[in-house]
C-alpha cells in the first residue's frame, strides 16, 4: 500500500496543510488538502473519500473538489463520500445545503449527481477496490471514527483521525497485526488538559494509548500536531524512545 500525505497538520498556515491521506490515486482519508495540493488531473481521479468527522479541517476540500470535477465536465466520475450517518448528516445539513455551498448531491442533475453520500455502520467493513475499510468509533468532541484498512495480502493500517484517549478501536482491533498506525498527537505534554478537553493526544497520552494495543504496530506515524508546538512535541516524542515512530510531514509517502 502506498499512502501519500497531502496534509498532516493540526492547523492551517502556509506550508502546513490540514489532514488528507491519498491511497493509490482514487481513495482519500479526510479531505482537508485535496484541492490545495493535487492538480486538476489528479483531482478528477478521486472517487472515494472517507471522512473521520465533520470538523472543517477534515472536509474543507470536498466542496471545491466536486465543483472542479463538474466544471471539467467529468461529472460521470462520481465522488462517493463515506462516513457514519451522524457525520454524513452534518455535512449535508451544514455544508451542501444550497446556502453555504451549492447542493452537489443534486448537481448537475438530481438523478445523476456528482456527489454520492454513503452512510457506513460502525464496525461494519466495506469493500473498496482491493481494500476492506472498517470504521471504528474514536473519542473526539463530535461523532468521529478511525478507519482500519486491510489489503488483499493482509497488510493493515489504522488511521485514527482526531482522537483523545480511546478504548473502542483498540478493543475492536484486538490482536490483529497493524503494519502502520497513523495517530493524532496535537499538543505538548504541558497541555494535557486542553488535549483531553478537545479530544486529542499529547506524547504522554500517546504512550498510554500504545499500551492498550495488544500487538505494538510495526510503524507509528504521528499526524495533526499544532505547528506552534511542533518542536516541543517532537522533542517530547523523542524522549519516549518509541521504536519506528515518525512525525509525518506534508508530501511524505508511507509504504506498507
Ligand atoms: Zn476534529
Ligand atoms: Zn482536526
Amino acid at each position: 500500500m502506498k499512502i501519500k500525505v497531502l496534509g498532516c497538520s493540526g492547523a492551517k498556515f502556509p506550508g502546513h496543510n490540514i489532514p488528507g491521506f491519498l491511497l493509490d490515486d482514487d481513495i482519500v482519508f479526510d479531505a482537508g488538502s485535496i484541492t490545495g495540493v493535487l492538480n486538476e488531473k489528479a483531482q478528477i481521479k478521486i472517487k472515494n473519500i472517507f471522512i473521520t468527522h465533520a470538523h472543517l479541517d477534515h472536509i474543507r476540500s470536498i466542496p471545491f473538489l466536486v465543483d472542479n470535477i463538474v466544471l471539467a465536465n467529468k461529472y460521470h466520475n462520481k465522488v462517493n463520500l463515506y462516513s457514519i450517518s451522524s457525520v454524513v448528516n452534518i455535512i449535508k445539513k451544514h455544508l451542501f445545503n444550497s446556502s453555504l455551498w451549492p447542493d452537489f448531491t443534486i448537481i448537475p442533475h438530481p438523478d445523476d449527481a456528482i456527489l454520492n453520500l454513503v452512510k457506513l455502520s460502525l464496525n461494519k467493513p466495506i469493500k473498496i477496490n482491493c481494500y476492506t475499510v472498517t470504521p471504528y468509533k474514536v473519542n473526539h468532541t463530535v461523532p468521529a471514527v478511525g478507519y482500519l484498512v486491510e489489503d488483499e495480502g493482509g497488510k493493515r493500517f489504522f488511521y485514527t483521525g482526531d482522537t483523545g484517549p480511546s478504548h473502542e478501536p483498540w478493543d475492536k482491533i484486538g490482536d490483529k497485526a497493524i503494519n502502520c498506525l497513523i495517530i493524532d498527537v496535537s499538543f505538548p505534554n504541558s497541555m494535557e488538559e486542553m488535549a483531553i478537553n478537545t479530544g486529542h493526544l499529547t506524547p504522554l497520552l500517546l504512550k498510554e494509548e500504545l499500551l492498550k494495543i495488544k500487538n505494538m504496530p510495526e510503524k507509528i506515524c504521528i499526524t495533526h500536531p499544532k505547528p506552534k508546538f511542533l518542536k516541543t512535541i517532537k522533542a517530547e516524542l523523542e524522549r519516549l524512545r518509541i521504536k519506528n515512530l515518525k512525525v509525518l510531514r506534508d508530501g511524505d509517502t508511507i509504504r506498507i
